[in-house]
């Protein structure tokens, strides 16, 4: 039996074990775990129960324990983008190993879990993790973007024959059907879809770069196409979706989460929240890009941060379910790694730090569609679990603060 799979018990001062979960204040004697087979077996208070024979016993002190972090949408990449032309010059291999590095060091700051929302290496890091030929979070992943052409990724910037090599367009039903089934094939847990078109690159267009003028990627035809052969796949469908009209036709056409999601009414906040999608409002990435050194390029990225607080409060407002996630690529301005920022920009934007910890577990695993495995500390849950130096419902800045992390019952750091 190797030690990671011997049975371990866990001791610390305190425990937040997720939503709708009890809550182990430090009142002295102290909270435990069991795990056994990389699962939880058993938690309660120290001494209620004998711990399984042969067990190794760690004690973290005055911890608070609480299950991983969850970075629901984030790009496994492997670039660092200070070369603006490692996009289309970096060799793929030299990509997979930069990603394989981001993993772990990703693990080491507590993040157990991430969903990957488009890049062409997410299902073989995922496999590698799953086999455990690489240590790193769980990984749902999207493989490619779908999109139409002159749509949310096909930025003029970039070389024509590069985009065309990524297999990512699909214009008309027929077309984004195929990419669906294509997908598939290539291991894709779910779909990620470009909803809306946009961006800094665009500032000439009618539409410029602002949230609230945005246009359709995709007429509801092919939208519904795309939708329909994901979901009769047993796949989700996750769209970039930025502006009321499409984050509204993603909600017509069936979407399961709603990607950014900023620049809507309060109407579709409802519909929202009525038909259960899931948003994951990435307030991270704006959050730093507005340092961007050309101005007009960090004005754009300031209304968008704007347009986010305002929707944000809307969907808080009706009760729609969000999930955390920081839309983070890669160095320099958007580094992999420190991905609970995003939990205190979602208390400054107006949630209570208990709503942003259930938006980093229990809603980023419901993001993943991992919802009965991951995301809180529970029996017969797998023991994903970091440790704090205290209360993070206090101070949730202390979320930053990871001293211990284990996945599956492996201890990862501490
Ligand atoms: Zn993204």
């Amino acid at each position: 039996m190797t030690e990671s799979h011997r049975p371990t018990v866990l001791r610390a001062a305190a425990a937040w074990t997720g939503e709708g979960g009890p809550v182990f204040p430090a009142i002295g004697r102290k909270v435990e775990l069991h795990i056994e087979a990389g699962r939880i077996t058993w938690l309660g208070r120290e001494g209620e129960r004998p711990a399984p024979p042969a067990a190794i016993l760690q004690d973290l002190g005055d911890a608070w324990l609480l299950p991983g972090f969850i970075d629901a949408h984030l790009h496994l990449w492997g670039l660092d983008l200070s070369d603006p032309s490692a996009l289309w010059n970096w060799p793929m291999a030299y990509r997979a190993a930069r990603a394989v590095a981001d993993l772990g060091r990703m693990l080491e700051e507590g993040v157990t879990a991430v969903r990957c929302l488009g890049g062409p290496l997410g299902p073989s890091l995922a496999r590698a993790v799953q086999e455990g030929v690489v240590r790193g979070p769980h990984i749902v992943a999207a493989g490619e973007f779908i999109c139409s052409r002159a749509g949310t990724w096909d930025h003029a910037a970039f070389p024509q024959h590069w985009v065309e090599s990524l297999g990512m367009y699909a214009d008309g039903a027929d077309a984004c059907r195929q990419r669906v089934r294509e997908r598939i094939r290539q291991g894709a847990d779910f779909i990620k879809v470009g909803g809306s078109v946009g961006e800094h690159t665009d500032a000439l267009r009618p539409w410029g770069n602002d949230p609230a003028r945005l246009r359709l990627s995709y007429s509801d035809g092919e939208l519904a196409v795309l939708v329909e052969e994901a979901h009769r796949n047993g796949l989700r469908v996750a769209s970039h979706a930025i502006g009321d009209e499409a984050v509204r036709q993603a909600l017509e056409c069936g979407v399961d989460t709603i990607e950014h999601g900023h620049g809507i009414s309060d109407e579709t906040a409802r519909r929202m929240a009525d038909r259960g999608a899931l948003l994951v409002p990435t307030l991270s990435l704006p959050a730093l890009r507005v340092r961007h050194p050309v101005k007009h390029v960090a004005e754009g990225w300031q209304r968008h941060r704007d347009a986010q607080r305002a929707s944000l409060q809307l969907a808080l407002r009706h009760g729609v379910r969000i999930a955390a996630g920081t839309d983070f690529v890669g160095p320099p301005g958007s580094p992999l790694g420190p991905s609970m920022m995003e939990l205190e920009l979602l208390v400054e934007a107006g949630l209570t730090p208990e709503q942003a910890l259930v938006a980093g577990t229990a809603g980023g695993a419901e993001a993943l569609g991992m919802q009965h495995r991951i995301g809180r500390l529970a029996e017969g849950f797998e023991a994903d679990m970091v440790a704090l130096p205290g209360d993070p419902r206090a101070d949730i800045g202390l979320v930053r603060q990871v001293r211990f992390v284990m996945k599956g019952g492996e201890v990862v750091r501490g």
